[in-house]
């Protein structure tokens, strides 16, 4: 890790009115590693690399979540996480996968969305006490901050989502 600055390319002159844990994100281009104040991003503010100044790509997928990696992934992440507890012969998780992708490009760098299949991974399931799927889980170091069962609307998720990512 270099630690390149990073650069933006319209709020030079903004002061940072509050710290909160900078994303580490590597450039895809040159390797250099940014760290990246979630607020900006936040602002909707596109961050690029302090090395070559290309944009950097933010996760805006899905990350299988699992058992065995629920700590590093959930409980690790600076980001408040949006869980989606489904399994593959669920017919309404299949309709909320789409919008949970959505959700994943669209929250990138304020929300980490995540998806467990509640078959593969009964430990996790059992430990929120997940009794019928699908069910989303907001979390935040871990703790449950609020969840969704069963089907919602893409703007009913979102209105809870933006009270959690705050
Ligand atoms: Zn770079």
């Amino acid at each position: 890790m270099d630690g390149a600055a990073i650069r933006y390319h319209s709020y030079e002159r903004e002061r940072f009115n509050k710290m909160s844990d900078p994303q580490l994100i590597r450039c895809s281009a040159c390797g250099a590693t940014n760290r990246v104040p979630l607020e900006k991003i936040g602002q909707g503010l596109r961050p690029v690399c302090g090395r070559c100044k290309t944009a950097l790509a933010l996760e805006n997928k899905p990350v299988t979540v699992t058992d065995a990696n629920f700590a590093a992934e959930v409980e690790c992440s600076p980001l408040p996480v949006l869980l989606d507890m489904w399994a593959p012969w669920c017919g309404p998780c299949k309709m909320v996968a789409p919008v949970v992708e959505e959700l994943a490009a669209e929250m990138a760098g304020r929300v980490r969305v995540g998806k467990l299949n509640v078959d593969e991974n009964p430990a996790t399931a059992a430990r929120f006490c997940v009794q019928s799927i699908p069910t989303l889980l907001l979390l935040k170091g871990g703790r449950e901050l609020d969840r969704i069962v069963g089907v919602q609307s893409k703007a009913a998720i979102l209105q809870r989502l933006e009270r959690v990512a705050a």
